[in-house]
């Protein structure tokens, strides 16, 4: 700590340069802090840093990280108390970022970000501080400031469990915990979704994703009730059957708003977010049309083939996609990673992959189309194992195929299942089944050298936000991919891709994001990237999104489908 504030007093007024003198370790009373990285000037982004504090001093119950869940939680809480006080601390001592601390600012979710590491020796958060400046001069006396007053009071007060609060800790670990218990049980149960009584689903607006104020809560309908004996807590609420569930309605009572609080459930949330016990099986993708997208050799021959171009759909390449083939590309690459739940919302779908009713069976032959809705679809992916939950405000002829039928009802859910059956027996559709083709779950094998960053003999990756990322020379747009909820995650995406590039050539896709989910699952996510603090886990279906739409990406083979 001496030797900083030396370095800092004789560095002082000199060029911005010689603060990499500072690159290094210092001992303060209570923690260590490790500077990594030195900006180059005052307007780069901020140098990087991080602070340990021994368990001895940090004094965290052994109870609040024994198992993996409540680790990644209360590693959650602190990086939110750090981001609160970080904030507080910051101030523009100068030119460029000079004064700012900052660290990743977590949304609504609970992630396994690498900017937090708790363990039995020691807590350490990872951060960045904007190095203070007087033009592009060092300012000394605005350092030390920031490192002997500021950082202090932003280290100790977050990652000191004696300056926390334990009972919101205890909450915040203890949601989490029952959170994935359910998540972990539902399968057993034969539920797909849980949607507690008493959570709040909608959001403030469009940009805002925390709970609307005065929203109506929900309640199951008593026929769809379930309940969960969790760790610390019994939750009662609606569970969603496996199989074809349809959510009915009119518009604007709520539809869209509960299919999008499933496709959440895929990750923890926030106490108080009102979708904390809003739960879904981890491996839900939410699908949609997204016209202009790039496939590679996917095989979308069961639900498209006979193009009038001629050309082969069960390996089916295009540079700008169409509402259905794009649909149909994204429902197929998920399967291949393994999901076994689509979320899909009429609003989001191309119609024509939908239906085709009865009029138009009588107009168009069937030869010459060469769509095989998803309404005919459903039997061979159910054989699959596959359950699809499905938000449906004009297509009463998915009666015939809905095993529940849940309607929203000015925000309230029914049970609506009898009367739909009901319907459909009385009211016959106009349309004839069509004949499904099975569906192969093919899986594709990837060139690694079609994955490389590299622009020159540089690596190029930049995360633009939730929506992109630059790699290399191509763009890859993620805004269409719904389940991706924090900057950190695209970043982590683009690390994540760029080491497949090295990858032996002849392992499928799902392979290669598997192995690597393990490699996570094992040695943490930090020490699987570069030491920042600035990444978030993704699950293995986004970073296969990414990597689907990577316009470089070429296939070299799809291997023979596998019978599962
Ligand atoms: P739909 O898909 O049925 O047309 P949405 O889900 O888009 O309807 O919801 C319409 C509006 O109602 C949205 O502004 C949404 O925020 C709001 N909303 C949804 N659920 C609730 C609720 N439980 N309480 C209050 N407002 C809600
Ligand atoms: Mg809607």
């Amino acid at each position: 700590m001496q030797r900083l504030r030396f370095i800092l007093r004789r560095i002082d007024g000199k060029g911005y340069k010689v603060y990499k003198q500072i690159e290094g370790r210092y001992k303060f009373p209570n923690y260590r802090l490790f500077v990594d990285h030195v900006q180059a000037d005052p307007f780069a982004p901020p140098s990087s840093v991080r602070a340990r504090v021994d368990q001895d001093t940090a004094g965290f119950p052994r109870e609040l990280f024994k198992n993996k869940p409540r680790k990644v939680a209360l590693e959650d809480y602190l990086t939110r108390r750090f981001h609160q006080l970080a904030v507080r601390y910051s101030s523009r001592m100068g030119s460029g970022k000079s004064g700012k601390i900052e660290i990743v600012k977590p949304g609504q979710q609970v992630l396994e970000r690498s900017a937090m590491e708790v363990n039995e020796k020691y807590v350490e958060a990872r951060f960045y501080v904007g190095l203070p400046a007087a033009g592009r001069r060092v300012l000394g006396s605005k350092a030390q400031e920031m490192f002997f007053e500021r950082l202090p009071a932003v280290v100790e007060g977050a990652l000191i469990y004696g300056n926390l609060n334990p009972d919101s800790i205890r909450e915040h670990v203890e949601t989490v915990e029952d959170a994935r218990y359910i998540r972990d049980h539902l399968r057993e149960k034969g539920l797909v979704a849980f949607v507690a009584n008493g959570s709040m689903l909608p959001r403030r607006s469009g940009v805002d994703d925390r709970p609307l104020e005065k929203g109506v809560q929900f309640r199951s309908p008593p026929s769809l009730e379930v309940s969960f004996e969790c760790p610390n807590r019994t939750l009662r609420g609606m569970g969603i059957p496996e199989g074809v569930t349809l959510i009915v309605g009119g518009g604007y009572h709520g539809k869209s708003t509960l299919l999008n609080a499933i496709a959440m459930g895929i990750y923890d949330h926030v106490p108080g977010d009102g979708r904390e016990f809003v739960v879904t099986v981890g491996d839900a993708v939410k699908i949609r049309a997204e016209d202009g997208r790039y496939v590679e050799g996917v095989d979308i021959s069961s639900f498209i083939s006979n193009l009038p171009n001629g050309r082969d759909t069960s390996h089916f390449s295009t540079e700008n996609a169409s509402g259905s083939t794009s649909q149909a590309a994204n429902i197929v690459e998920a399967l291949e990673m393994g999901s076994r739940l689509l979320l899909i919302d009429e609003d989001t779908s191309a119609t024509n992959l939908m239906i085709r009713d009865g009029r138009m069976q009588k107009l168009v032959a069937k030869e010459k189309e060469p769509i095989t809705p998803l309404i005919d679809m459903i039997r061979p992916l159910k054989k699959l194992g596959v359950s699809i939950i499905l938000v449906m405000g004009g297509l009463g002829d998915y009666f015939d195929v809905g095993d529940t039928v849940i309607m929203m009802d000015s925000y309230r859910p029914k049970d609506v299942t009898a009367s739909a059956k009901e319907i459909a027996r009385r009211y016959g559709a106009r349309r004839k089944p069509e004949e499904p083709r099975e569906i192969k779950i093919g899986s594709r094998v990837p060139d690694p050298r079609s994955i490389s960053a590299r622009v020159g003999d540089k690596v190029r990756i930049k995360a633009r936000g939730l929506y992109a990322i630059s790699f290399g020379k191509e763009t890859i747009d993620l805004s269409k991919i719904e389940q991706l909820v924090e900057p950190a995650q695209v970043k982590c995406i683009g690390e994540l891709i760029h080491r497949l590039s090295n990858s032996p050539p002849g392992k499928t896709l799902r392979e290669l994001l598997e192995e690597l989910e393990e490699d996570i699952e094992r040695r943490g996510l930090a020490s699987m990237l570069p030491l920042r603090g600035d990444y978030a886990k993704p699950r293995k279906f986004e970073v296969a999104a990414a990597l689907n739409r990577l316009r470089s990406l070429r296939i070299l083979a799809s291997e023979v489908p596998e019978n599962r």
